[in-house]
């Protein structure tokens, strides 16, 4: 009786799981239009898994009048296909130009729907970042994703840009001005912001993030500082962040005051002669406004060990 229970389970299941497994696009997340032709659609945050299909970004798009400028399209082809699926309930204009904000996987495997649509659209990113992916990094994150979310991502390959962008880019689109900004060596050593230059918006890339907190594996907390000053001197009515929900300039000081509290007071206490593990009590009290922020717990011993680890190299 009981194989054939597993039978038949096993047949009403089968179809089910290989539906799951190859499915074309993740499910459905709303457009938040955040600019007269600006809309981002805010993915969960978190890390990659099962649960949010790797999914968990912020994929934008501003509609230019000769065609769509999209930035960093999400983690794998499904993301992207979803994106596109929701970009045409408001335009039905080609994509012209894919913006990647940098290296890391869930910003930009996305281009690979973008392309498989619109062949001829122009992929764009940082010089160091289309080295490192044509360098293998690119595959690496194929196999992270399809790992994080146990295949669901399958089908994705890495597409990567062909065109550098450096500090100082702008880039006439459609009636439309966007300006690069390149900061060195802030949250991965291959970051562009982006400016909507008319729709007074930027895209921040992992340099700001909201609600939740980066991994600084990639990173340097000075170089991201700066990056937080140089984007809060654009003065935009509108910032992106990486992960997280959109907002004005409030969300980059946060986010400065969580990086420059972190480490000023990691240099004080290592000053002091303290090891990184007796630190994280007292850090974790003057951070408190951030403590019920995704990935706090996770990331805050790591932060810590790593801005030692920079101050000790700077000595
Ligand atoms: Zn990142």
């Amino acid at each position: 009786m009981q194989s054939m229970i597993q039978i038949i389970c096993a047949i009403l299941f089968a179809p089910l799981a290989t539906l799951v497994v190859h499915a074309a696009e993740v499910r459905d997340y709303p457009l938040s239009k955040i600019a007269a032709h600006t809309y981002v659609i805010h993915g969960p945050l978190g890390y990659p898994s099962v649960e949010n299909q790797g999914f968990m970004n912020n994929p934008g798009f501003v509609i230019t009048k000769d065609g769509v400028v999209v930035i960093d399209p999400g983690s794998s082809l499904q993301v992207g296909r979803m994106l596109l699926k929701q970009m045409r309930t408001v335009t039905k204009l080609p994509v012209t130009h894919v913006f990647n904000t940098h290296v890391h996987g869930d910003h930009w495997l996305g281009n690979q729907a973008i392309v498989e649509a619109y062949p001829m659209a122009k992929l764009i990113g940082h010089p160091g970042m289309i080295k490192k992916l044509n360098e293998g990094e690119g595959d690496q994150w194929v196999s992270i994703m399809e790992n994080s979310t146990k295949g669901f991502t399958k089908g994705t390959r890495a597409v990567v840009p062909s065109i550098p962008s450096i500090e100082g880019s702008s880039y006439k689109i459609g009636g439309m001005t966007f300006r690069v900004y390149s900061p060195e060596n802030a949250h991965s050593h291959t970051d562009i912001m982006i400016e909507a230059v008319e729709e007074s918006v930027v895209f921040t890339g992992d340099n700001v993030l909201n609600q939740t907190i980066a991994r600084m594996d990639d990173g340097n907390f000075k170089g991201s500082i700066a990056a937080c000053d140089r984007l809060a001197a654009i003065r935009a009515k509108h910032y992106v962040p990486g992960h997280g929900p959109s907002g004005d300039a409030s969300i980059v000081t946060n986010y400065r005051n969580y990086l420059a509290t972190l480490f000023n007071d990691v240099k004080q206490q290592y000053d002091a002669g303290k090891a990184d593990f007796e630190m994280k009590a007292g850090i974790a009290a003057k951070l408190k406004f951030f403590s019920g922020w995704d990935r706090f717990d996770n990331e805050l011993g790591k932060h810590i060990s790593l801005a030692v680890m920079e101050i000790e190299a700077s000595i």
